[in-house]
């Protein structure tokens, strides 16, 4: 069976002295294909560094997240934007989508901050429309306006990560062809669950969205890729299917939506 992480963020600082372990950890776990996505421009550098030390194993997804914005000004905003419009050819190939980008309205309650977020938002999609790129949506408590926003853009591919609510969207977002990703949770949210019973198997994907740390049997552990064959298991479990036949549609869905080719 082989395994993928569509979402995880290997660039952040809490991967970087364990990052052999954590890369040995997929591989001996069968997962084939890593998904870094970044909050801002350091870490946006740092996942194109990483997919460039591991070819064809680790991507980049490049943007800024939309907890980046209160430490955010403008001008890094347009060396944001100069350093994704501007990759080189040869970059252009690790880069495999903009994410992580999105709104989540539970994060600031002050206005400016939410049009802010917005603005950030809009820029990051106009680029991906440009780039003709995929884009890694963070949602929080903002789905639906989120939905509203992306029917006025362009896009190739969209992908709704850790999906949560409101359930009454996802047949919408299904509809237009949008994925979703879900991860560990899958083994104790009764939400998540949900979801992934009502999302047909050919708009699913998996994900860590490692470092964050889970509850249930991973409680205490430090989030890796090796999670992954327990998260494709009980996925399986749900839609009354074979692990196998589960993680290898799962994994024809990731060659499929961000438009690779596997070493
Ligand atoms: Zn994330």
């Amino acid at each position: 069976m082989k395994f993928v992480d569509a979402h995880i963020h290997l660039s952040d600082p809490e991967y970087s002295s364990i990052l052999d372990k954590v890369i040995e950890d997929a591989e001996k776990s069968n997962v084939v294909a890593l998904v870094s996505n970044s909050m801002d421009l350091k870490t946006s550098k740092r996942s194109l560094q990483l997919a460039k030390k591991y070819p064809g194993f680790v991507f980049a997804a490049v943007g800024i997240h939309p907890w980046s914005i209160q430490r955010l000004n403008e001008n890094e905003l347009e060396m944001t934007i100069e350093f994704i419009r501007n990759l080189e050819e040869e970059s252009r190939r690790y880069v495999v989508a903009i994410g992580e980008i999105g709104l989540d309205s539970t994060y600031t309650m002050k206005e400016e901050m939410q049009r802010f977020q917005r603005q950030v938002f809009r820029e990051m999609l106009c680029l991906a429309e440009n780039s003709s790129l995929p884009v890694i949506i963070h949602s929080r408590g903002a789905a639906s306006e989120i939905a509203e926003i992306l029917s006025s853009y362009n896009l190739k591919k969209v992908l709704f990560h850790w999906f949560s609510t409101p359930r009454e969207l996802l047949p919408k977002l299904i509809e237009r062809g949008y994925y979703i990703t879900e991860g560990p949770p899958v083994l104790y949210s009764r939400r998540i669950r949900e979801n992934v019973k009502i999302a047909p198997i050919e708009n699913l994907l998996t994900e860590t969205d490692g470092p964050v740390r889970f509850w249930g049997p991973f409680k205490g552990k430090v989030t890796t890729p090796a999670f992954i064959p327990i998260v494709v298991e009980e996925i399986a479990k749900l839609k009354g299917m074979k692990p196998a036949e589960a993680a290898m549609q799962i994994y024809k869905n990731f060659l499929n939506f961000f438009d690779v080719e596997l070493v």
